[in-house]
Order: C-alpha cells, then sequence, then structure tokens
C-alpha cells in the first residue's frame, strides 16, 4: 500500500479548474517530484493534500485512510507537513523560535529535543545562528530554517515547494544536497520543483503536471532521458 494516494482528483477556484484527474501516489521512503512549468498547478497540488483547498471530487488517502475529509490541522497530526513556497518564516523570531513552532503537535513535541538536534547537524548554519532573527538570515539560510522547521514536525511525508526558488546556483546545490541527506535518513519527500535537472537527479521518480494534467510519469532515471522532457524542462 502507498503512503500517499491521490486518485483522480480534480480541484477548481471558483469556477475554474485547475487539476484535472491528478492520480498519483508516493510510497513509503521514496523522493517524488512533480514537474512542471509556470501555472501547471503544482502548488495547487500542495495544497489540496494539506487540506488548505477543498477536492471538488476524488479521493485522497493516507496510509490507506482518506486525508481530503480533514482539516489541515488534522492532517499535519496525520504526519503529512508542507513547506511552503516562499519560506513564511516568523521575521521578528529567532531560528531557534522559528523551528521549535514546527513541532506543536503533540508527537512531534515529544521528541523536540532530538529532531532539533538532528536538524543542527543536517544545517550546522543554523546552529551557528541559533539566536539571530529570520529576517536577518540570507535567503539560503531562510530556505533551511523553513525545511527545519517542516522536520520539527516529526513528517511520515515532507512536502517541499519550490525549495531552490530565488537562491543562488551555489545555495541551490546546497539546498538539493540537504534534501539528499534528508532523504537518506529514510524520509519520505513530495518535491515540487522549477529545477528539473536537479530535482530529478535526486528523486527516485516524478511526475510531469502540464496544464493540470498527469502528463508522464515513471522513474527519474528514465524521465531525464525522455526527447519531450529533454526540450520542455532541460532545454536540452
Ligand atoms: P508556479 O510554479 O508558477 O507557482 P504552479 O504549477 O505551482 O506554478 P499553481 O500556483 O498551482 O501553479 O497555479 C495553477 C493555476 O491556478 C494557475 O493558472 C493560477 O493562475 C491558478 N490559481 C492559483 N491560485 C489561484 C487562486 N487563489 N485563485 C484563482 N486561480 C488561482
Amino acid at each position: 500500500m502507498p503512503l500517499l494516494e491521490l486518485n483522480d482528483v480534480n480541484v477548481s477556484y471558483g469556477d475554474v479548474q485547475v487539476l484535472y484527474d491528478v492520480s498519483l501516489h508516493v510510497n513509503e521512503g521514496e523522493v517524488v517530484s512533480i514537474i512542471g512549468g509556470n501555472g501547471a498547478g503544482k502548488t495547487t497540488l500542495l495544497r489540496t493534500i494539506s487540506g488548505l483547498l477543498g477536492v471538488g471530487s476524488g479521493a485522497i488517502n493516507f496510509e490507506g485512510a482518506p486525508l481530503h475529509t480533514l482539516t489541515p490541522e488534522k492532517i499535519v497530526e496525520r504526519g503529512v507537513v508542507q513547506v511552503p513556497e516562499g519560506r513564511k518564516l516568523f521575521h521578528l523570531m529567532t531560528v531557534f523560535d522559528n523551528l521549535i513552532v514546527g513541532a506543536y503537535n503533540r508527537r512531534a513535541n515529544a521528541v523536540k529535543d532530538e529532531t532539533l538536534k538532528n536538524v543542527y547537524e543536517l544545517f550546522p548554519r543554523l546552529k551557528e545562528r541559533t539566536e539571530q532573527l529570520a529576517m536577518t538570515l540570507s535567503g539560503g539560510e531562510q530556505q533551511m530554517v523553513a525545511i527545519g522547521r517542516g522536520m520539527m514536525a516529526c513528517p511520515k511525508l515532507l512536502m517541499l515547494d519550490e525549495p531552490s526558488l530565488g537562491l543562488a546556483p551555489i545555495l541551490m546545490q546546497e539546498i538539493f544536497n540537504n534534501v539528499r541527506a534528508i532523504a537518506d535518513q529514510g524520509a519520505t519527500v513530495l518535491l515540487v520543483e522549477q529545477d528539473v535537472k536537479n530535482s530529478l537527479a535526486l528523486s527516485d521518480r516524478a511526475y510531469v503536471l502540464e496544464h493540470g494534467r498527469v502528463a508522464m510519469e515513471g522513474e527519474a532515471s528514465h524521465l531525464m532521458n525522455d526527447p519531450h522532457v529533454k526540450t520542455a524542462y532541460l532545454g536540452l
């Protein structure tokens, strides 16, 4: 049984349909990418899984039980955690406080010291800056806090929305390395990215979303060599 499963999910903003019959799954321990151009519906997909948007029709199951009927808070409690695009930190709070906020659910709160130690091991730069206000961090460091905060919630599924967005190439690489390190610890990751090359390189499988529909799916290594993916997304 997959950890996460979407069956024929349709989502609209009012009269405007954005997702059409989206079916996909993520197995435990996998890194799965959703790739696609601007406006393909990637963010909408993650927000729907997180319960921030309602499902028009179709079903989302997590560990075999319906997710789409739950509130966003309950969905986090179930272990589905989204790191939003644009980071959305508390700018006037320290790195430490931003991280601790992530551990508010009961399951996470019980192990927060241990998790924090792990986050600081993955992101030594955050440990050095633990008392620094979030607003004074560089873009890359803010992204590290956002991912760290997501990890503090003890996710069974960590969903990352465009973690490399707006970062200089060297920092982008660092963030992708961080995601790889998190995956190597056995985390299950659903990654939304416009940087198709880097995201496919660290993923097991991927889905190509075009105009709100799953246009292609498969092993990341296979998609990387697909002629359509090469011309449309890899600029080759
Ligand atoms: P990007 O990478 O540019 O963020 P995306 O693949 O994440 O793109 P979405 O943000 O999910 O795409 O948007 C998909 C479509 O839904 C777009 O056409 C967008 O204009 C539309 N859309 C997004 N949010 C809303 C909203 N709140 N109300 C109406 N339409 C919306």
